[in-house]
């Protein structure tokens, strides 16, 4: 079983891609949970939604977050009462975070809730989040540490970024599906999506049993770069990248992630540094990752997965 590391919209774009060439017995989806908080009362998983419209054909392509055919009518009505509108819920995704705030509340973890939902959606691979324990992402910045929806979404990522901390991390435990996955040495490859290296997948690897798997070297890792040619396709990822690590460029990523990766896919405009990654000793595909289709995203799902022949053929 290949297990995919995913945050929300590039994480979501490239699960879009693997979900049709390994079928749900050969690859599940953890998705990070350092972006969930509590809002209005209602308990948000900003990522795992992402995940979760995305495979059902329903997210907001346009938005890269929420979901199609949204209306407004929530939001309006809280403006004018004078709510709280920083962060913006639509009617249909309200639903979501309803229910799944009932359940919590009910004593139901987040994975067998997203499980639920998953299966009423029509997704049939499983979308785990890395953890049902707490996890929260706070961002050290210039102003101060900050929540991570305060810095992301209401200060819209303007504080410059001068560290992470995951809080409750290294006590955290993989969730139930993800443990016995672990458990029982299923697992035969991890792929990192492009996401978000400091803000979706390090939180993910701040577990303490899932960093362990991977710094241990017991499976292959295979990671796609989220920067082209120096830039984000979407999102904060260069400018968090040139504050934490001065960094410009796909190169900034391969050596953040350093040793725990084996294979990297980088993008064709980007080809002329595949000597580089070459040299700090990964194995190196060069392939166009722009993911502007479902067709796209299978083909750079193909084109990641063969990285694990290569790496297994070079050993
Ligand atoms: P968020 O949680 O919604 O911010 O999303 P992620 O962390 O999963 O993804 C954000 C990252 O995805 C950014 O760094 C983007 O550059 C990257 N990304 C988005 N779409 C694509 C794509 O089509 N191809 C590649 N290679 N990266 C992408
Ligand atoms: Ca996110």
């Amino acid at each position: 079983m290949i297990i995919a590391l995913a945050g929300g919209v590039g994480g979501a774009r490239l699960a879009q891609g693997l979900v049709q060439v390994l079928g749900p017995d050969k690859l599940g989806i953890v998705v990070n949970v350092g972006d969930d908080f509590e809002h209005l009362g209602l308990q948000i998983s900003p990522d795992l939604d992402t995940v979760m419209y995305t495979l059902a054909g329903i997210h907001n392509a346009k938005l890269g977050w929420g979901r199609a055919h949204e209306t407004w009518h929530f939001m309006e009505t809280l403006e004018q009462l004078g709510g709280e509108t920083w962060f913006r819920l639509g009617d249909r995704d309200l639903a979501v975070h309803v229910d799944r705030t009932r359940r919590i509340r009910a004593g139901e973890t987040l994975s067998a809730i997203t499980a639920g939902f998953c299966a009423r959606l029509g997704i049939r691979h499983s979308v785990m989040p890395a953890t049902d324990q707490r996890l929260r992402t706070r961002v050290l910045t210039d102003i101060g540490e900050l929540d991570f929806q305060d810095y992301f979404v209401r200060r819209r990522c303007e504080p410059a970024v001068r560290g992470l901390r995951f809080e409750d991390a290294q006590s955290a435990l993989p969730c139930a599906a993800l443990g016995r996955l672990i458990a029982a040495e299923r697992i035969t490859g991890i792929v990192i999506c492009p996401s978000n290296p400091w803000l979706s997948i390090a939180p993910i690897f701040a577990i303490g049993e899932l960093s362990s798997l991977i710094d241990a070297h017991r499976v292959p890792v295979v990671a796609v770069s989220p920067i082209i040619a120096g830039k984000a396709v979407k999102g904060p990822a260069s400018k968090i990248m040139h504050e934490l690590v001065g960094g410009s460029d796909a190169l900034s990523v391969v050596e953040y992630y350093g040793v725990r990766v084996d294979g990297w896919v980088i993008d064709a405009q980007d080809a002329a540094l595949a000597g580089r990654v070459e040299a700090a000793g990964h194995r190196v595909r060069v392939t166009d990752t722009i993911m502007s289709s479902p067709e796209r995203a299978r083909q750079l799902a193909v084109d990641t997965l063969a990285l694990f022949d290569e790496l297994d053929a070079a050993e």
